[in-house]
């Protein structure tokens, strides 16, 4: 007989001892998001264990990304492969959950093993952010295949390499495999030990300005040459005049410049903005596209603008405010208090959410001080958030409806 969706049936068919015993492994295996050959490890690892479920797995090569060095060339970044398990494509209500393979500690990072810190908390890379969530993915999903009316719905897994470095190189496949889904689940570590969710975030971009000038004796014929650090400064102040209550805009960096003697004809200007809203996010995109076509004609300089938002802002609607309800229901069925709180922070969420999917995108284990050596992981919230996961799955698809 197939065990029932009833919330605490879900919870004895969750096989706690191996959620930990692979989270213990795959914490073990180093991700930093530059370590290639750590996350084809971990992808091959992952792969494996997502075949267990119905679907095809597969290995997605990453797009390609470029990014702009300090002499102001365009290079390449290499990437890890993302995974992605397509489970009855042909169904009509279809979920996509997703998660991140890679952690912020790269290889030589001092901060690469798992131990204890009491009775029902581990410390280790990547425990609570993401690999506890990785695995929350995979057992809720074994569980959900186990009852009934499963079988009517269908859904993507998508594991990307790249999250903690912007998602430049899965952006895409997120956006893809979003698109056309009723609903979508984020692995993410709850926003605070208690389980409590991230709801509405900002969004973030980085840019790269290369400008061009033409370098002259700073003496004998200084009208001659074409000041690349001045059209930067000249364009960070005009940025900075840009920030205000729905976004913060912060220079960050000026690259470049030359010998005292010579007029300077190269300087790369690095800034972060974060907007509030979708507003603010397009009204900065055209004020500065006025601001460098402005510092070119007044100061005679070349330039070349690279980057841009990459985690767009994530307002919550009135659909996805559903979907946190319903996150709510199904943890008090199963006895778990479950509220939410906007947050600063950013993550693949942002870009599900503005493809117009519903998102909830801090489904993954409790724990804290995620990108940081005191990273941790409460043992107990592998099983609970496996089985408030397939709650939410069994009840939207047999009923609920956002
Ligand atoms: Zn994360």
């Amino acid at each position: 007989m197939k065990p029932d969706s009833a919330p605490q049936a879900l919870l004895d068919a969750i096989d706690a001892d191996a959620m930990l015993r692979e989270v213990q492994d795959w914490a073990a295996i180093n991700t930093g998001t530059a370590n290639i050959a750590g996350l084809d490890t971990m992808a091959g690892i992952l792969a494996d264990a997502f075949s267990a479920l119905p679907g095809e797995v597969e290995l997605v090569e990453p797009a390609t990304v470029t990014a702009i060095s300090g002499e102001g060339r365009e290079f390449e970044k290499p990437h890890g492969r993302h995974m992605v398990l397509r489970v009855r494509p042909e169904a009509e209500r279809r979920f996509v959950l997703t998660g991140h393979m890679d952690t912020v500690f790269p290889a030589d990072h001092p901060f690469q093993e798992v131990s204890w810190l009491d009775d029902e908390t581990i410390n280790g890379p990547g425990t609570a952010d993401m690999k506890g969530g990785l695995n929350v993915i995979l057992h809720a999903l074994k569980t959900f295949e186990t009852i009934e009316g499963a079988e009517r719905v269908g859904y993507d897994v998508m594991i990307n390499s790249d999250e903690e470095t912007g998602s430049l190189a899965s952006r895409g496949l997120i956006e893809e495999l979003a698109r056309g889904k009723y609903a979508a689940l984020t692995y993410e570590p709850s926003a605070l030990p208690d389980g409590t969710l991230a709801h509405a975030r900002g969004g973030t971009g980085n840019y790269s300005i290369t400008i061009h000038g033409r370098s002259a004796h700073a003496g004998r014929n200084p009208q001659d040459g074409r000041n690349a650090i001045v059209a930067a400064s000249d364009l960070v102040l005009r940025i900075a005049a840009l920030a205000g209550d729905d976004i913060t805009v912060n220079p960050a960096k000026i690259e470049g410049g030359s010998a005292n003697n010579v007029v300077p004809d190269l300087a790369v200007l690095r800034f972060n903005i974060r907007p509030k809203s979708t507003e603010a996010m397009n009204r900065f995109d055209g004020e500065l596209d006025r601001a460098l076509a402005s510092i070119k004609a007044e100061h005679e300089v070349g330039i070349h603008r690279h980057g841009g938002v990459t985690r767009p802002p994530k307002p919550v609607d009135a659909k996805a405010q559903r979907l946190f309800d319903l996150v709510k229901s199904c943890g008090a069925e199963l006895g778990q208090t479950i509220g939410w709180q906007p947050t600063g922070g950013v993550c693949d969420g942002n870009n599900i959410a503005a493809t117009g999917v519903p998102v909830v995108d801090t489904m993954g284990v409790r724990g804290g001080a995620i990108h940081s050596p005191d990273e941790f992981m409460i043992v107990p919230s592998l099983r609970e958030r496996a089985a408030l996961s397939a709650r939410v799955l069994a009840r939207l698809s047999t009923g609920d409806h956002l």
